[in-house]
């Protein structure tokens, strides 16, 4: 059976790699399953570079096929931030509340029409001896002028959905994992599955 390593820390991210790629017969390693606790540092200033930073360290370590993925929140009016800089916008502490708050400051005199945004999710596949893929799955939104719902994580509230009329922080998460931008980046991988490996 071939095996694929996900680096990521993050445990639920693993868990939607694992369940999708029970059907390509392919078991999945998280970081934790192999005790890699380094952090690799992000020093790309696309979501593409960071993707591939992180995956081709990983595949080079453990000579491994290993998939890796950036993903952040890109304004219009902000000329594309927080983009890469999402988890830390407000400060090194990745604090959601103050990053959302720093947003909504700076859009405070931007007009509903012009508050267009994406959540992106970009996927770098690194396998040893071979060229690095990239998969790329966006999600289009409107920034609201306050924080709405519960759910969910990061920009989440701030970040409404027009074809659902909803924030993403109002849907259950079933819901967002059909629509999400790593749902979206996880079926561009699906079917160009053959291509990729
Ligand atoms: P990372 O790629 O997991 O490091 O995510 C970077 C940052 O982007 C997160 O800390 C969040 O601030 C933001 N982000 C990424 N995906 C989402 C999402 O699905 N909802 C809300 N915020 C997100």
């Amino acid at each position: 059976m071939k095996e694929i390593i996900i680096a990521s820390h993050n445990e639920g991210k693993v868990k939607e790699f694992r369940s999708m790629f029970e059907e390509f017969n392919v078991s999945v390693v998280s970081l934790r399953d192999l005790d890699f606790h380094d952090e690799i540092e992000e020093t790309g200033t696309t979501f593409e570079e960071n993707a591939t930073i992180k995956a081709e360290a990983i595949a080079e370590r453990f000579n491994q096929p290993v998939i890796a993925d950036d993903s952040g929140l890109v304004i219009d009016a902000l000329d594309g931030r927080p983009g890469v800089y999402s988890a830390r916008y407000a400060g090194e502490e990745k604090d959601d509340q103050a990053n959302m708050d720093k947003v909504l400051y700076e859009l405070k005199s931007v007009h509903e029409s012009e508050r267009t945004a994406r959540f992106v999710s970009v996927l770098a596949i690194a396998q040893p001896g071979k060229e690095t893929s990239i998969v790329k799955g966006t999600c289009e939104g409107v920034i609201t002028e306050e924080k709405i719902g519960e759910h969910g994580f990061g920009y989440d509230p701030i970040f409404y959905v027009p074809s659902l009329n909803k924030t993403m922080a109002q849907l259950e998460p079933g819901e967002k994992n059909k629509i999400s931008h790593r749902s979206n980046a996880l079926k561009k991988l699906r079917n160009q599955w053959d291509d990729i490996f």
